[in-house]
């Protein structure tokens, strides 16, 4: 066994055992072992430096008998006494605190736990400050149960701290008032309640090297993601008074083995660091040290916020501006007291995106389908630059320019010959309130052309498919999919359509007629009611990552032609492409009476849709009143977005770019190196077609650790629910691409 043996399997993920981190700590050589922490510190922790602050809330007067605490009742100790601050003290440090760039702000009181009254003032508190600052709230009130725990997590507080303080063996000498097992049941109610846990201790309290070993191996089994680590201050009074305090070495010790122990942990330095010489603290943070409680530290004093922020700078950690992110930006489908971690961005380059860190990450998500050409392309730089300095926007109405025009003579031989008209939108979503708004309309119009067709006026509702996903505009998201599509919980308020199942045939499977029978069946039933079908073709994105066969759309089209029923595809992910053809209906040759592109349509530069459709549909539209189609964007036609999409679709469409040999070989190289995934425990089906490579595990994800491992792995790849996916740029590097799929498999691999 060696030092640098250990280091590599904690590198690699693998968990040391207690007899290794034993024979780590006897190892005459010190500053291997701290160099080694610090490796895993570099490779694992995160480098942005986490404050958090808090406010003794209460203090003294404590029913418990804690050994080494100075607010015990039990002992006579010169800690201050007073009963709760109000609510207007505490938004004053909370408020103080935020303008330092303090991430957390903890509430904590003395006591066994607040009385019911204390309780229902500590929550209106929280809610108090969560009115006038965004720092986020922890609380530390001792020995609650779950009723509690949500009620302050329903006042805004999302993470609950309650030391441990020491191992499991020791702490029976330090404290008859209560046992870890009640600290640990406050930790798993906390938890069901939804709120993250902070649980750390005290060294330096007579334990031995080995049961602070064992301390570190009880927080990790908890999987703790905050461990604050506090020195021994021994108080006056206390029954530790005269305990001796450890050495430097034995705290620098400490902090690396913690290290190894809990490789992505915060390792928090609270009370007591005062007691290590400036060289002491620098080492700590150098070895693991990633966070801090700044400022007034309970009882004793700590630093100021100031004076740390210079020694954690110099020890390498970022301050980065993530903390007003998380207070004040809204980022997609995420909680705004609890978000998920978002990594800061420098700059993209190719099938690459580069981390505030400087760590390269390689693309698999084209940014949602969009980045085909891949990020920082001089062809389409060139084209946004020369086009900003004529003009950046001009209104569509009454006027018209040049982008617009190229645009859509480049798309024209691109699209079902049978679209002769564009609608250009804001985004896909937009698109698809457009089609919609436009099958409506064709039918409003018809209903005037003779008495006879008054009828189909009544045609103003959908059919779709289960699975699909159309965007999170109105009613964009009433055609959705109920369930996946993530807006079921909108109701009544949505408009109500009809479903149909999905077809189960797969792309390059077997037809089973029976697939299209559902949808036949639903609209010979419903047709005098509705205006369009809408679908994906081929392959349904965001609903589900599913790839069907292509006879459904030939039927599909059969049976909108025989009920009078106008078909719309949603292209917005497959165009361009993606799929291997340069739209999806060219896999079965049906042409749609609407068409929806988006997303890579200006190579994902800037937001911009286009709503294709027949001459019938528009000349129909514009015959009757009111004679004109009833929509129209302010940003309609943004010149500098059309510019761009005439410099990506002529880059796409050059002979010397070759998409369709890209694609083909981003296939090939799909289907070769995620197959061996179909022989995972994890793993129920693999699927592959164009530039989308799809892995659908057995059980939902925890995203929080995938994201954060895929990361680490040096790759971008956002998974959702059970479905774990890639659809890289096309002008990815093989080399680029093995790392992605070598990186996704091995993370599949370590779901549990
Ligand atoms: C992304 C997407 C949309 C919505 O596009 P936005 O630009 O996000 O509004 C609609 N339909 C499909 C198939 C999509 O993939």
């Amino acid at each position: 066994m060696t030092v640098e043996e250990l280091k590599n399997k904690v590198l690699q993920n693998i968990s040391i055992t207690q007899t290794e981190a034993e024979w780590l700590a006897t190892q005459p050589d010190k500053e291997a072992l701290y160099e080694a922490a610090h490796e895993i510190t570099m490779a694992r922790a995160s480098q942005e430096f986490d404050m958090c602050s808090i406010i003794n809330a209460k203090s003294g007067r404590c029913s418990e008998n804690c050994k080494w605490c100075a607010q015990s009742a039990h002992y006579q100790t010169k800690a201050d006494i007073y009963d709760l601050v109000d609510k207007e003290e505490c938004l004053r440090h909370a408020q103080h605190n935020e303008s330092q760039g303090v991430a957390r702000f903890s509430l904590v009181t003395s006591g066994r736990k607040p009385s019911g009254k204390n309780m229902q003032k500590l929550c209106e508190a929280a809610q108090y400050m969560r009115q006038k600052s965004s720092i986020q709230l922890c609380a530390s009130l001792g020995l609650l149960n779950e009723e509690e725990l949500r009620a302050l997590r329903a006042a805004g507080i999302t993470r609950y701290h309650c030391n441990l303080e020491t191992a499991p063996s020791y702490f029976p000498t330090l404290c008859s008032t209560h046992t870890q097992e009640e600290k640990l049941r406050t930790l798993a109610a906390a938890r069901r309640a939804g709120m993250d846990i902070c649980c750390g201790g005290i060294i330096g309290m007579g334990e031995s090297a080995m049961q602070r070993i064992e301390f570190a191996f009880t927080l990790k089994n908890l999987e703790v993601p905050s461990i604050p680590l506090n020195l021994l201050q021994p108080i006056p009074g206390t029954p530790l008074e005269n305990q001796a305090s450890l050495t430097e070495e034995e705290v620098l010790t400490t902090i690396a083995l913690f290290r190894f122990i809990n490789p992505t942990a915060y390792l928090r330095f609270a009370g007591g660091r005062s007691q290590l010489s400036k060289d002491g603290v620098r080492k700590s943070l150098y070895i693991g040290v990633n966070s801090a409680i700044v400022g007034d530290l309970l009882t004793t004093l700590g630093s100021k916020v100031s004076e740390d922020k210079v020694l954690i700078e110099e020890a390498g950690y970022r301050f980065s501006d993530s903390q007003f992110d998380r207070e004040h930006l809204w980022h997609p489908y995420t909680s705004t007291t609890n978000p998920l971690p978002v990594y800061k961005v420098k700059r993209g380059d190719g099938a690459t995106i580069t981390l505030e860190s400087g760590q390269t990450l390689i693309e698999g998500m084209s940014s949602w389908w969009c980045m085909v050409h891949g990020y920082n392309h001089p062809a389409l730089n060139q084209a946004a630059q020369e086009q900003i300095t004529k003009m950046s926007h001009v209104m569509f109405g009454g006027l018209t320019h040049d982008p617009a025009i190229e645009l859509g003579k480049l798309l024209l031989p691109l699209i079902p010959p049978s679209m002769q008209k564009i609608f250009y939108a804001d985004s896909g979503s937009v698109a698809v309130e457009v089609a919609m708004k436009m099958a409506v309309q064709y039918w409003y119009a018809q209903s005037q052309s003779s008495s006879s067709e008054a009828h189909l006026a009544g045609k103003r509702n959908f059919i779709t498919i289960r699975h699909g996903y159309h965007g999170d505009t109105w009613n964009a998201m009433s055609v959705c999919d109920p369930v996946t599509g993530m807006h079921s919980l909108f109701g009544d308020a949505l408009p109500v359509r009809y479903f149909v199942p999905s077809p189960r045939s797969r792309f390059g499977g077997e037809w089973n007629a029976e697939d299209a029978q559902h949808l036949r069946n639903a609209v010979k039933e419903h047709h005098e009611e509705i205006a369009a079908l809408i679908l994906e073709p081929i392959v349904q994105g965001a609903g589900g990552m599913w790839f069907y066969h292509p006879q459904y759309l030939r039927e599909a089209a059969r049976i909108c032609e025989e009920y009078n029923i106008l078909l719309i595809f949603d292209e917005i992910a497959t165009g361009f492409g993606r799929t291997g053809k340069l739209f999806a209906w060219e896999h079965a040759g049906v042409e749609p009476d609407i068409m929806c592109t988006g997303k890579s349509l200006t190579g994902g530069y800037m937001t911009l849709s286009a709503v294709l459709t027949t001459n019938k549909v528009a000349d129909t539209i514009s015959c009757y009143p009111p004679e004109a189609f009833m929509h129209g964007p302010t940003f309609m036609g943004n010149p500098l977005a059309c510019a761009v999409a005439c410099a990506s679709i002529r880059l796409l469409t050059s002979p010397e770019y070759n998409w369709k040999e890209k694609v083909g070989r981003i296939e090939t190289q799909l289907n070769r190196e995620l197959s061996p995934a179909r022989n995972l425990p994890q793993v129920a089906d693999v699927r592959v077609l164009g530039a989308i490579g799809v892995v659908e595990v057995r059980n939902p994800v925890n995203m929080a650790w995938m994201q954060r491992r895929f990361v680490e792995e040096g790759i971008w790849v956002r998974p959702f629910g059970k479905l774990v996916y890639i659809m890289p740029p096309f002008i990815i590097e093989p080399e680029q691409l093995t790392k992605l799929t070598t990186g996704l498999l091995k993370i599949i691999e370590e779901i549990q």
